[in-house]
């Protein structure tokens, strides 16, 4: 890390938990740099009840696992109560080990549906039940993508081949029939699928958008979820072939949090993020894949589909956005891989660690 870098690092960090310091630092340096860097994790003591915060509950890129990173997820904490983002690997525990138990759930968002988005959500459910385990008694919504037809080059091998988010919460529940029955019944548990429903998200018609002719189109942000603490707001992102594919955005009186969901250096995302106090962006390190023996196929994929450290620079300064966090990270291992973001974006960035938590 360049001395340039470190004084880039945001101290919003220190701040947000009154002064706790620091409890896992995995991935950063030691000596000077870390000081100023040092996470502070997620627990039941350190997020507090009142204000807006974010926390990366997992920060891994793609259905692997490569290292100690769990898998996509994040959770958005306005005045104690919690909104959360995907569905990754590990995420269930978690959001129990940061605290966020399912009592206080308003509501959770999908940003597409590869499987690392949303391979947790059975789980989350069956451990996020009823009163037994402080878990949602209140039917809340998983709002993410709704059905669309396959691009015209998949073909389809496992049907039906058209699948939202509706369907994919429906038939969860339906394959976990048994065990949702008898707990029903011998626990006197509230049926699990009046606590949980997948909602799909309807694009606006005026879009035209599909999967081959107009995938994305350069858009406004619309509104797909408003309570008394937030307004979740979405837009489409190039995240090829999978559409639609989505980049959120939650604003309360405390401030804007913004997530590019998984995407290649787009428009669309800079708007979505307009003057965001933190920017939550997803990263691809080309330099690390080209030097591995991967298929050209995975390399375009990758290449096609992510964003690289300077690209999320300009959709930063694009945006105006006061802070970047980078989570969804594929190939980067350091803060030093993600440098490439200070050649185009002069406000303080960091490479989030799993349960870290950053307040607005
Ligand atoms: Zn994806």
């Amino acid at each position: 890390m360049t001395s340039e870098n470190r004084s880039r690092v945001s101290r919003r960090t220190l701040l947000g938990a009154g002064g706790v310091t620091a409890l896992t630092a995995p991935f950063l340096g030691a000596g000077p740099a870390a000081a100023v860097e040092t996470p502070v994790l997620a627990t039941p003591e350190t997020v507090p009840d009142t204000g807006m915060h974010l926390i990366t509950l997992g920060t891994a890129a793609g259905p692997a696992i490569r290292g100690p990173r769990h898998g996509i997820a994040s959770a958005v904490v306005v005045d104690g109560q919690h909104y959360l983002v995907d569905f990754g690997l590990g995420m269930p525990r978690q959001a129990a080990d940061s605290g966020l138990t399912g009592n206080r759930l308003r509501q959770a968002f999908v940003t597409h549906l590869h499987s690392d988005h949303v391979s947790e959500i059975a789980a989350y459910m069956l451990y996020n039940w009823d009163t037994p385990v402080q878990g949602v008694t209140s039917k809340v919504g998983i709002v993410g993508p709704g059905r669309s037809p396959l691009p015209e080059d998949i073909h389809p091998h496992i049907t039906p081949p058209r699948t939202g988010m509706r369907d994919l919460v429906h038939r969860l529940l339906q394959a976990y029939a048994y065990d949702i029955n008898i707990r029903t019944t011998d626990e006197a548990r509230t049926p699990l699928d009046e606590l949980f429903e997948g909602v799909d998200i309807e694009l606006p018609r005026s879009l035209h958008a599909d999967p081959d002719r107009n995938p994305v189109p350069d858009m406004e942000p619309f509104t797909i979820y408003e309570d008394d603490l937030v307004q979740v707001q979405a837009t489409l992102v190039p995240h090829l072939p999978v559409f639609p594919s989505f980049a959120f955005r939650f604003e309360s009186e405390h401030g804007v949090i913004a997530f590019s969901g998984d995407t290649a250096e787009h428009q669309n995302v800079a708007r979505l993020s307009r003057d965001a106090d933190l920017m939550v962006h997803e990263v691809v390190n080309m330099d690390f894949y080209r030097g591995q023996d991967f298929s050209e196929e995975f390399l375009h994929h990758l290449e096609s589909s992510h964003t690289t450290p300077e690209g999320i620079g300009r959709i930063a300064t694009a945006a105006g956005a006061r802070e970047v966090v980078v989570s969804h990270v594929a190939g980067v291992f350091s803060t030093e891989d993600i440098a490439g973001i200070a050649e185009h974006y002069d406000g303080p960035y960091s490479l989030a660690v799993d349960r870290q938590l950053y307040s607005v």
